[in-house]
Formats: structure tokens, sequence, C-alpha cells
């Protein structure tokens, strides 16, 4: 048998750091990645045969369980009649018709193949519709990987974003502001130093990638509110929150409509997938009809919009949401109960079907916050839940996701198994 080692090691010799993504190679809490064979359910299996209960879930797009029987046959039937066209087809209407009914805000939706091609689209409609040319971001919101979004906080609050990655010239994030998230100061400042020239503000409404961090009350309304007053778009990226949060993201869920929304992940039910849409006024800035150019070849691809509309069917079905907050609600309590018994620091909170774990005694509101948590105690927790079949987020400041797929008795041997990690802490 091949172990996880073995495969790690032999892809890191033709795959940088052996992986496509960077945090699935462990860096940050060590060891070698598990290489996946198959999953089913609420269910993993790696390469030397061991299961783990899954809470990566895909990093989100997994809501309705691994290899679910309906997911499948869509795909398969799809599949059988040819990959792709780059002609439209009938199914990518039925998905727009399905978004723009599920997320009233958005009245005319693209789709795209990725989240980050939907952020970096959205963003250049936002700046073409609106002639200015710069945005707010906030630290620690992640909004995929493109240049100008790839920015991490300067030193002083109102000073613009320094690159965060080689490769990104300072030229080309000279434009994007960055900005403490849930302060509501610190934006409200950034429009009267640049009255005329915000095409948008992009912020997760409920950030999940700096661990779950939720909104404060009052701040997506001052977003809202602040926007409007400067002429600029609010852009909700909701690649993540989007039919993860709740049935209609965290806008359903706050009543904040947004000009634009960006979604990914679910919507793709597992497939590669992205979309923004919004405002019909702002949509029709994009080519064909407009002068903001927008493009790809795989874009609507037909397998990745037959699992995507059968996932938003089977999430659309009666206490569906009721159901998975239930049982995560189960599980974050239990594992909760079992911190405070072995005295560790520790808070959670979640939503819909997402969920944080912090090793700090209160849930963060912003990046700063985050980064206080004890990451040595992630670490250790994070390897012994493996050990005992768990296989949670490979690092500190990501959220955690569920599935409909996990029933009582796989919450029940989750909440075991952080009993045994919590005392080995
Ligand atoms: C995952 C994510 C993205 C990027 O999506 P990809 O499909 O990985 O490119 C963008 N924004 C948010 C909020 C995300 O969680």
């Amino acid at each position: 048998m091949t172990t996880n080692q073995a495969l790690f090691d032999r892809a890191c010799l033709t795959i940088p750091g052996g992986v496509n993504s960077p945090v699935r190679a462990f860096k940050s809490v060590g060891g070698a990645p598990r290489f996946i064979a198959k999953a089913e359910g609420p269910y993993i299996w790696d390469a030397e045969g061991k299961r783990y209960i899954d809470y990566l879930g895909s990093w989100g797009p997994a809501i309705v369980g691994h290899a679910h029987p309906e997911v499948v046959e869509a795909v398969q039937e799809a599949a059988a009649l040819g990959l792709s066209y780059g002609a439209p087809t009938k199914a990518e209407i039925l998905l727009a018709e399905k978004i723009t009914q599920l997320l009233p805000s958005i009245e005319k939706v693209r789709l795209v193949s990725s989240g980050t091609e939907a952020t970096m689209s959205a963003i250049r409609l936002a700046r073409g519709a609106t002639n200015r040319n710069k945005i707010i971001k906030f630290e620690g919101c992640y909004h995929g990987h493109s240049d100008s979004l790839l920015v991490k906080a300067g030193s002083g609050l109102l000073t613009f974003g320094n690159p965060s990655s080689a490769g990104v010239p300072e030229e080309f994030v000279q434009h994007t502001l960055v900005l403490e998230y849930n302060n509501l100061d610190s934006v409200r400042a950034a429009f009267e130093a640049h009255p005329k020239d915000i095409a948008c503000i992009i912020v997760e409404p409920y950030a999940g990638n700096m661990n779950l961090i939720k909104a404060k009350s009052g701040f997506l309304e001052g977003l809202r509110e602040l926007c409007d007053e400067y002429g600029a778009l609010l852009i909700f990226d909701e690649v993540m929150t989007g039919f993860r949060a709740g049935p209609k993201g965290i806008q359903g869920l706050t009543g904040i409509k947004p000009d634009l929304t960006t979604l990914g992940k679910v919507i793709g039910g597992g497939m590669p997938v992205g979309a923004f849409g919004g405002r019909a006024d702002i949509m029709e800035h994009i080519a064909p009809l407009g002068t903001v150019y927008q493009a790809g070849t795989l874009s609507g691809n037909p397998i990745s919009v037959a699992a995507g509309l059968k996932t938003l069917e089977i999430i659309s079905r009666d206490g569906f949401y009721e159901n998975l907050s239930n049982q995560l609600e189960k599980m974050i309590s239990g594992i909760e109960d079992e911190a405070l018994r072995a005295g560790i620091d520790f808070s959670a909170d979640f939503v819909g079907g997402m969920f944080g774990i912090y090793f700090r005694d209160t849930v963060p509101t912003n990046f700063v916050e985050t980064s206080e948590s004890d990451i040595q105690a992630f670490n250790t927790f994070f390897h012994s839940m493996l050990d005992n079949g768990v296989h949670l987020a490979p690092s500190a400041f990501e959220a955690g996701f569920i599935s409909a797929a996990h029933s009582d008795e796989v919450i029940e041997e989750t909440i075991s198994a952080a009993r045994l990690s919590f005392q080995k802490l």
C-alpha cells in the first residue's frame, strides 16, 4: 500500500509543494496531507484506506454530502451528452433562473468557472460601471487570487495596501484600500478622503476565510448607507456563504441588499463554477451588451451546470437548512462542552452549515483578534482529531463545513474525538 507520506513525497517532485492549492499542503499544521481516494456522504477515505468524518466539504461545496446519488446521476447524464460545446445551453438558463429566484438582489447573472473569476470580473464591472478606480476590501477577507485583491493592510489606517504576494506590482494594488473588518469608522473615513473615487466595497458579508467571523450588527447596514451616499457599489462576496450560510446567503439573513453578488462553491455542487450577478442596469455593462469585457471558454460548462442545478434543487427542499443547522448546533455545543470540561480556552460560532472553532476564550470579530488564537493548541487538536478519524480544515484560520449527511451518529463520533483531543492539550 502507498502511504500518504509516500504520495506526498512523490507529488513534491512534479507539483510545487505537492499540491494544487497551497492550504492543502498541511504547511501550518505539519505532517503529510491525506491523499483522498474516495468520498461518500459525510466521509472521505485516504489512500491508506482510513476513513474520516469530513468537515472540509471540499471547502464548502459538499453541502448535500459527497457523491450524492442524485448529483452523480445528473453529472453522468450530462457527461454522456458531451463535455463542453462553447455554445449556449438551456441548462444555463435554468441555473440563472434558479439563482435569480433564490437571491432576489440578483436580476441578471453570468457564470464563470471559479470564485476568483467571479470576484475579479465583479470588480472590473464595478469599475467600468462607475468610471472609478479605487476599491475597498477588508483585512482577512479572501476574494480569490486576482492581482488587485491580493493585498494586505498597509501600516497606517488609511494607506493603500501592499501586495500580499510576490509578483503583484505595487502599481496594481495602488487603488485597493484595505480596512479593518467590522470597523465602520474606517470605511467612513475612506469615503471622506476619496469621495468621488471609490468604485465599490467588496466584502465577505460574514467572513469565512479568517476562520468564521460574523459582521457585527450595523456593519453591513453601514456599508450599504455609505455606498449609497457616495455613489459606490456594494459587492457581497458570497462565494462561500451563498447557499452555505442559509438558503438566501447572508443577504437573506440580514436583509441587506448588495448591488452585486459573487457566488461559487455550493452552486457548482463540487464542479468548477462561479457566478457574479446583481442589478440588471449594472450587469448590462458587460460584453456583449456593454463595454466591460468578460469571457470564458468553459463558462457555463454543461457538467458543472448539471451538478449545480441538482445541488440547488436538493437544498431547496423543505427542512434542508433546519436539519443542517440543527445538526451543526448539536455538534458545536457538544464540542464546547468538552472544551469547558477540559478547561481549554475555547469558543465557537456557526451559521447555517458553516462553523468556526477558536482557541481563544471569545469569538473573534476581526483579523487581529483571530490571529490571537492559540495556533499551537489548534495544531495539536487538529492532528489528534485526524488520528481519531475526523478531518478538519488544516489551518486555525479556516472555517469548517458540515453536510446534510452528517447524522446523529456521525456528530456523536465527532464529539467523542474532540473529547480525546482536548485531553491531549
Ligand atoms: C473560495 C473563495 C473565493 C475563491 O474561489 P475559488 O473558486 O477558489 O477561486 C473567493 N471568495 C470567497 C469568499 C471564497 O471563500
